[in-house]
C-alpha cells in the first residue's frame, strides 16, 4: 500500500522535538499570539529572507488580509488564475474586491502573463500569482506587467515554501506573500495556520492590527479587523519543524527527479516548469489521457492518488456569480480532465516511486 499522503510519519520522525514544543506552551499557559508566535515569525522571516512575517489563522486569511493591508478593497479588481483552488478566489472576495480570472499557459499550467496583460482594466489593483504545485510562475514576465500598471502583487505561496525563481525565494517578489501551514503543506501545522511575508514595515504593522479586530493597542480599535490569530501550539510545532524544512524539500526534489527519470517514455508526464524555476515539489502532478481509468488501476494496486483540482474555479458553483462558463479558460478546463497527483512526501521511499511508476507502466487503457 502506498498512500497518497501520510502525515504520521512526519510526526514520528521528529516526535521528541514536537512533544517538547507542546510541553513548553502548556507549561507557560499562554495560548494565543505570544512568545512562540513571535519567535516563529522571526525564524520564518529569516528562513525566507524577508523583513517581516505576520502569523495568521490560515492561508486563505493570509491572502485576504495581505490584500486589505495593501489597500485593496471594494471597487477593485484582482487578477488571479483559473487553475488554482477555490480559497485563492474566496480570499479576494473576502477583501471586498472582484476576482478576475485568466487562463494558465499550456506547458506549465501556471498563470499566463499574456492573459494577465489583456485582463487589466482601469479598476485592476492587484495580481495574485499562484505558484501551483510548488512550480514558480514566470515572474520575469509577470513583475514588469505589474510594475507598468502600478499593481500590487500578493504571491500565493501556499504550495511554495522553498520554491525559487532565478535562485530567489518565491514569496520575496511581490509586495506581500501568503503562506499556508495547513497540515499537508510542505511546512504543515497540526491544524490550521498561515502567515504573510512582506518587506514593508507599514504593511506588517497593518496586518498585525487586521488579524486582531483592528486593534492598535489593547482595546483601542482603529479599523475594522477580523479574528485571524496564530495560536501558540501551532507556532511551537512549526518552530520544531522549520529546521527540517530544507531537508524535507530536498527529499521531495530527489523523489520528483526519480519520477521524472522513470516516467520517461510513459504516457504520463508532468507539466514543464517555467525557465529558471526550482519547484518546492508540493505535488507531483502528471497529465495523462484516460486519467480516471489510470486512477482506478492504481487504486487496485494500492497506490493512492488525488486530483488538484478536478473542477477549475470558474466552473465551481461557488464562483458562478463571477459570470464565467465552460470555454472561458480552455487550458485550465482541459488540464482538470487530465491531471493526477502521485504520492510525494519526504518520508516516501525511493522504492515506492519505482512501484508507482511500474504500476503506471502496466496500465492498459
Ligand atoms: C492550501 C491553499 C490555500 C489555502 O490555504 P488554507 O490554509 O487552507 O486556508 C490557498 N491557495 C493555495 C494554492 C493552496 O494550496
Amino acid at each position: 500500500m502506498i498512500p497518497f499522503l501520510e502525515l504520521k510519519s512526519r510526526f514520528r520522525a521528529i516526535e521528541p522535538e514536537v512533544r517538547s514544543a507542546i510541553d513548553r506552551v502548556l507549561d507557560r499557559g499562554w495560548y494565543v499570539l505570544g512568545e512562540e508566535v513571535q519567535h516563529f515569525e522571526r525564524e520564518f522571516a529569516d528562513w525566507l529572507g524577508v523583513e517581516h512575517v505576520v502569523g495568521v489563522a490560515s492561508g486563505t486569511d493570509a491572502i485576504h488580509l495581505a490584500l486589505r493591508a495593501l489597500g485593496v478593497g471594494p471597487g477593485d479588481e484582482v487578477i488571479t488564475v483559473a487553475n488554482t483552488c477555490v480559497p485563492t478566489v474566496t480570499a479576494i472576495e473576502a477583501a471586498g474586491a472582484r476576482p478576475v480570472l485568466v487562463d494558465a499557459t499550456p506547458d506549465t499550467l501556471t498563470m499566463d502573463p499574456d492573459g494577465v496583460a489583456s485582463a487589466i482594466t482601469p479598476k485592476t489593483r492587484a495580481l495574485v500569482p499562484v505558484h501551483l504545485y510548488g512550480h514558480p510562475c514566470d515572474m520575469d514576465a509577470l513583475m514588469p506587467i505589474a510594475e507598468e500598471h502600478g499593481l500590487m502583487v500578493v504571491e500565493d505561496c501556499a504550495q511554495a515554501h522553498g520554491a525559487r525563481y532565478r535562485g530567489r525565494p518565491c514569496g520575496t517578489f511581490g509586495h506581500a506573500a501568503a503562506f499556508s501551514f495547513y497540515p499537508s503543506k510542505n511546512l504543515g501545522a497540526y491544524g490550521d495556520a498561515g502567515a504573510v511575508a512582506t518587506g514593508d514595515s507599514k504593511i506588517a504593522e497593518r496586518l498585525r492590527r487586521l488579524r486582531s479586530y483592528g486593534q492598535e493597542d489593547r482595546y483601542r480599535h482603529v479599523e475594522r479587523g477580523v479574528n485571524s490569530r496564530l495560536d501558540e501550539l501551532q507556532a511551537a510545532i512549526l518552530r520544531a519543524e522549520l529546521p527540517h524544512l530544507d531537508a524535507w524539500n530536498q527529499s521531495r526534489r530527489m523523489l520528483a527527479e526519480r519520477y521524472d527519470r522513470l516516467l520517461e517514455g510513459l504516457p504520463a508526464r508532468r507539466p514543464a516548469k517555467a525557465q529558471r524555476a526550482d519547484s518546492s515539489w508540493h505535488l507531483y502532478v502528471v497529465r495523462t489521457q484516460h486519467r480516471d481509468a489510470l486512477r482506478t488501476h492504481l487504486k487496485a494496486r494500492g497506490v493512492g492518488t488525488e486530483i488538484h483540482y478536478p473542477i477549475p474555479v470558474h466552473l465551481q458553483p461557488a464562483c458562478a456569480h463571477l459570470g464565467y462558463s465552460r470555454g472561458h479558460f480552455p487550458v485550465a478546463e482541459r488540464a482538470a480532465g487530465e491531471i493526477v497527483s502521485l504520492p510525494l512526501y519526504p518520508e516516501l521511499a525511493p522504492d515506492d516511486v519505482d512501484i508507482v511508476v511500474h504500476a503506471i507502466g502496466a496500465f492498459q487503457p
